[in-house]
């Protein structure tokens, strides 16, 4: 059984680099009709964030992205948040001091610092200097005893080297020389994440490490954690980098990277997904625009990118509106629900929809482009009213024409469309000028959804009142 996790750490947003490892390790559970789980990794209270837990969990539900084990749902290898599995890690970590693959340190941070800054100026790369390593049994037992603080290392070889087959970046191999005999248990009792998240992995019997690329150094000190308790070694997948459009690090100078952001911003779930499904993996044929159940089917860890992928917003407001377009006009007034004014008339918003539908990027977009339609007074420039070369009482006129029109013909799009453009000719004006006249009378705007459209739903009483009230502001 294909066994994958998420497993964020507690400590803020739920960023988008992040939700794009869990899609990935979504898609490859449900591809594979294996497990998905969701781990809570808050082994570092000190950077945890309150109320973070929850904001991850509501990212992944906003995106349909359902974990089959894990807090909430529980399951059968429980529970699912680090902190409340310390005797467990406890316990195995004295088991590892035991076996001698792990050591008692009782080094002060201030020494540790000392030894840091030295090494520092030395040139050297910053790393415990082992002090600890060759003390007896019997006077760690004697320090323990007197309650002195002390922290459990890993006993990495001196020599050799440590190799796995990454299933995107192939063979990978460390040197054990190079590798940091790894603080696992702090002396507060908790575990670091590096003991935490193999004993988790184990436990939960996770055979499927999806992660991101940026964990791949902390990997050999896993690996050595596994031969340690002589437990079977799982498939590893390092996610490539997601970078912003300058090639750094995606991070907040790039505009939003919280998922609820883009959320709040009006984007559509299914955009979302199939926008980082893209980062870092493509389907076969190549094509673009994938719901989730097609993802799920072609989705295939071997067709991950070694590459980092790049974050392009406009690529994200691409997909964004061909979704929105995909949508029936009915659960798109459904889903702009929370992004218009409550006390808007429902059964208008039904009639604009369609109107907008085919411009708007974001659903929050729905507002701007509409609040002609709901609004009692329209406030604009009455100069807007007059066409290029045209004189006051030439657009007054035009106008008065228009609503007695507009009193007479018959309520239908091509019947008015007809009757506006034989008044264009009567009055000797373009129709594009009679056009833009009414559009600003009607929306107080120049950029519009299509004008007889426009009128048909405002409504014969409105568009007279509108057109009399753009009649009144040329005379003042
Ligand atoms: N807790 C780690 C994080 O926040 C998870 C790393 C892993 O997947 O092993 O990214
Ligand atoms: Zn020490």
């Amino acid at each position: 059984m294909f066994r994958t996790r998420f497993a964020p750490s507690p400590t803020g947003e739920p960023h988008i680099g992040n939700i794009r490892t869990a899609l990935f390790e979504y898609l490859a559970a449900r591809h594979q009709d294996g497990k998905f789980v969701l781990r809570i990794e808050d082994t570092d209270k000190s950077r945890e964030v309150p109320g973070s837990k929850e904001k991850i969990m509501l990212g992944l539900s906003w995106l349909g992205l359902a974990w089959d084990e894990g807090p909430e749902v529980g399951g059968p290898y429980g529970p699912y948040v680090s902190s409340e599995r310390l005797d467990l890690y406890q316990k195995l970590a004295k088991e590892l001091v035991e076996k001698d693959w792990a050591y008692y340190c009782f080094c002060s941070p201030q020494r540790l610092e000392e030894v840091k800054k030295a090494q520092v100026a030395k040139g050297e790369i910053p790393r415990y200097d082992r002090h600890c390593r060759a003390l007896s049994r019997e006077e760690c037992q004697i320090r323990l005893d007197k309650e002195e603080k002390a922290v459990i290392r890993l006993k990495v070889p001196e020599t050799g080297e440590i190799s796995f087959d990454d299933i995107v970046r192939g063979k990978v191999t460390f040197q054990n020389k190079d590798i940091d005999d790894q603080v696992l248990l702090k002396s507060d009792g908790y575990p670091t994440y590096h003991l935490a998240v193999v004993i988790d992995d184990y436990y939960m019997k996770i055979n499927y490490i999806i992660r991101a690329e940026e964990w791949l150094p902390s990997t050999p000190k896993h690996l050595l954690l596994y031969q340690a308790f002589n437990w079977e070694i799982p498939y590893y997948a390092h996610l490539p980098m997601v970078l912003g459009p300058d090639r750094a690090k995606l991070s907040k100078r790039h505009g939003a990277t919280s998922l609820l952001e883009y959320r709040d911003k009006g984007y559509l779930p299914e955009a979302m997904i199939n926008f980082l499904a893209l980062l870092g993996w493509s389907p076969k044929d190549g094509r673009d625009l994938l719901t989730k159940e097609e993802l799920i089917r072609e989705f295939s860890l071997d067709r991950i990118q070694k590459n980092p992928a790049v974050f392009d917003k406009d690529k994200l407001d691409w997909f964004n509106g061909q979704y929105i377009r995909k949508l029936e006009p009915q659960e798109l007034s459904e889903r702009l629900k929370p992004f218009i004014p409550a006390d808007y008339d429902k059964e208008l918003v039904k009639k604009v929809v369609p109107l907008i539908q085919d411009r708007l990027v974001t659903l929050k977009d729905f507002a701007a482009l509409t609040d002609f339609f709901f609004v009692e007074k329209l406030e604009y420039d009455k100069k807007l009213l007059i066409q290029k070369g045209k004189t006051v009482e030439e657009a007054k006129e035009g106008l008065e024409k228009a609503v007695e029109l507009v009193e007479k013909s018959a309520w239908e799009h091509d019947a008015l469309e007809s009757a506006f453009r034989s008044l264009a000719e009567e009055l000797g004006w373009k129709t594009g000028e009679l056009f833009m006249a009414l559009r600003v009378a009607l929306t107080g705007r120049t950029a519009t959804p299509p004008l007889f459209e426009t009128m048909i739903v405002l409504g014969r009483e409105k568009v007279v009142k509108r057109l009399k009230e753009a009649v009144g502001k040329l005379a003042e």
